[in-house]
């Protein structure tokens, strides 16, 4: 009978993406990439990797993940891969590469519904990738977690409509902080690479040590004032 109630409240799911938010990616696993092992090495700008961004993360005994992420619109006139062959023979032209993967990652906010009777959408297929960084591991993990616990409660008390409130406790999470994260990069796709040189230069004086995300963020600010209006047209609606 809850059943019958939940099928009768159902919709369906629409999980279409725009291809803009369809960000394309790749990575490699190289050998003999000499950088120091305790960094991690991001580029930003229209050379590297336009609309995303490139990254080097060190694996231990010089081999280190290398790969970028660019929105779908970027990967049209030219793919992830090409930018990562442009890359590669550029810097590190003989490094042997020992794996590979590419795919596409949905940088968008959470889709408007994330679940119906006897079906929850989590991960890549409900869109919980943070939409500024591109991660979908730790949120996808988020989010099985919630879906599963409220599958669980659904059961237990015979009550399946339960997992309806799924969508609402992902929200409250993380969903409506990735909306305030793509409006934060529909803002940052405007930015000129002069403005992340500016924005990189005012890091620098940060020492190491001090470089947590908010004193970054408040340097940044401090230093580039026209950031403010960036910001506020980004959060203007
Ligand atoms: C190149 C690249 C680099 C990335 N780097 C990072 C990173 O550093 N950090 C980070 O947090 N995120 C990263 N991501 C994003 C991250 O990989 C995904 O967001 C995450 O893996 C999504 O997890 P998921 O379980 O939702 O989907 P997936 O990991 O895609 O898992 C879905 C699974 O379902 C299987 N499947 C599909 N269809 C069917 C079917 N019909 N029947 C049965 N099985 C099926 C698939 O084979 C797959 O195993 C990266 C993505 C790419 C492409």
């Amino acid at each position: 009978m809850e059943l019958n109630r939940a099928l009768e409240d159902g919709q369906d799911l629409e999980t279409h993406i725009d291809f803009r938010d369809m960000e394309s990616a790749v990575q490699i696993t190289a050998a003999n990439i000499p950088v120091d092992q305790n960094t991690l090495y991001f580029y930003f700008g229209k050379d590297v990797a336009p609309n995303g961004y490139f990254w080097i993360f060190p694996k231990g005994h010089n081999k280190a993940n290398i790969g970028l992420g660019v929105s779908g619109l970027i990967g049209k006139k030219k793919s992830a891969q090409s930018f990562l062959d442009d890359f590669m023979n550029k810097h590190y032209p003989n490094a042997p590469v020992l794996t590979k993967i590419a795919g596409g990652v949905p940088c968008s906010i959470t889709l408007d519904k994330i679940s119906g009777p006897g079906i929850m959408l989590v991960g890549d297929a409900a869109r919980q990738v943070n939409p500024l960084s591109g991660g979908g591991i730790a949120s996808g993990m988020i989010g099985g977690k919630i879906a599963g616990t409220i599958a669980g409660e659904a059961i237990k008390q015979n009550k399946l409509d339960h997992i309806l409130t799924y969508d609402k406790a992902w929200q409250d999470r993380l969903g409506k902080r990735h909306e305030t994260f793509n409006r934060i990069k529909e803002g940052i796709y405007n930015f000129s690479d002069d403005k992340f040189n500016s924005i990189a230069h005012s890091i620098l004086k940060i020492p190491i040590e001090k470089r947590t995300l908010g004193k970054v963020f408040t340097t940044a600010l401090m230093n580039n004032p026209s950031l403010l209006v960036d910001i506020a047209k980004v959060f203007v609606v």
